[in-house]
């Protein structure tokens, strides 16, 4: 069988994980999560990072450090995971959907003008497979219309937008080391703060609304509550696990770009028939190979190929329903059609893809496509 993700140690996890608990400290902020945020700092100049128990977290801080309120608007992508919204909402922000490029499920900067109105306080881009959006144009609206970006960086680690690391450009972007990422700890997360005036209370807010990181510091004699908050940061454990990881990133990242080059490669002859559509990577954005998908022509044919490759034990999943068409957004949405967001939603397919995979499973694969395209034209 081959799964669709499998979780995976590269080394030294378990021995880090021994090291933390031993050293009589657990709880969170610790000497791993200091290495973890240096390694990020150092590797990629952010100005900050704060590792949280997960991007969702991160998400929820940037909504609270913005001062998110009531009424007004923030603009997201329909085809993405529910919590790049729904951090918004529960400040009780208004959504205002976007739809994806004709090109690429990445959010369409050339649309997203008429969408910005007064109330309009941030543009939450996700970079979709590590891909980066056009990030140019929307810093340039951003700064015209003064609203902020938070990246939605969730799958951009080690990827870039014209030299520049993700998670670099917005004021605020959010990280996530989710077992179906490239980097994991299980469950985890990372604030970044490229902007000076939100380091500070991004501090506070993540250890409950006290100022007890300035206090560890010496800054202050005591520490007390002068701020909302809630508790966002992870254990030792999970740092440490995390830790193991980024020491290996490169090795990481190579395997994986192997992989995603041989399916490309193995491909290629069936997206030349036009059965099927390629990933494309613009000129100003790296492939960090995050994530391997295809599109096909619909959903009835995306059924179809999802239940051939089932039969030869190959797990391979969709995703994102449009989050306007959702159970709990629906009645709340402006009623606009967003037909790039639905195309994605009905026909991109995820195939394996993890550190473990084998080259002669992305062969198997790519090999059980083939015959499902070759036999389907005969029966059609
Ligand atoms: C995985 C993911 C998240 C959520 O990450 P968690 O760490 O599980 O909270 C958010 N946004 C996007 C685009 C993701 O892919």
């Amino acid at each position: 069988m081959i799964p669709f993700n499998k979780p995976f140690i590269i080394g030294p996890e378990l021995d880090y994980i021994r090291q933390a608990v031993m050293s009589g400290k657990i709880s969170g902020d610790g000497l791993y999560t200091k290495q973890c945020q240096l390694f990020f700092e150092s590797r990629y100049h952010f100005k900050k990072t704060l590792l949280t128990t997960s991007c969702t977290d991160a998400l929820e801080m940037a909504a609270i450090l913005l001062d998110i309120e009531d009424g007004d608007e923030v603009i997201v992508p329909s085809f993405t995971f529910v919590s790049t919204a729904n951090a918004f909402v529960l400040r009780g922000a208004k959504i205002v959907f976007a739809d994806s490029e004709d090109f690429s499920p990445n959010i369409d900067i050339d649309r997203l003008e008429p969408l910005i109105t007064d109330r309009t306080r941030a543009i939450v881009p996700v970079h979709y497979a590590g891909i980066a959006c056009n990030m140019g144009p929307l810093l340039d609206l951003a700064k015209r219309h003064s609203f902020s970006v938070v990246e939605d960086a969730a799958q951009a680690v080690d990827s870039y937008y014209r030299g520049k690391p993700l998670g670099s450009l917005g004021a605020l972007s959010a990280f996530s080391f989710h077992e179906t990422k490239n980097i994991i700890s299980g469950e985890g997360g990372m604030l970044v703060v490229n902007d000076d005036r939100h380091v500070q209370r991004a501090e506070i807010i993540r250890e409950k609304g006290t100022n007890r990181s300035s206090f560890f510091r010496g800054e202050v004699d005591k520490y007390g509550w002068v701020d909302i908050g809630s508790s966002f940061l992870p254990s030792e454990i999970i740092a440490a696990f995390l830790y193991a990881q980024l020491e290996h990133l490169d090795a990481i990242q190579t395997k994986r770009k192997r992989l995603w080059d041989l399916y490309f490669e193995h491909l290629t002859p069936l997206a030349g028939c036009g059965h099927i559509r390629l990933p494309y990577i613009p000129e100003y954005a790296t492939n960090n190979a995050h994530m391997f998908y295809i599109l096909c022509d619909n959903i009835t044919e995306r059924s179809a190929l999802i239940a051939h490759l089932r039969k030869h034990d190959i797990m391979a999943v969709f995703h994102y329903l449009p989050l306007q068409k959702s159970p709990f957004y629906k009645d709340k949405h402006d009623g606009r059609e967003l037909p790039n967001a639905d195309r994605y939603s009905n026909c991109l397919l995820r195939l394996p893809l993890y550190y473990e995979l084998h080259e002669k499973d992305v062969e198997s694969v790519s090999e059980a496509i083939s015959i499902f395209f070759k036999t389907r034209r005969k029966t059609m």
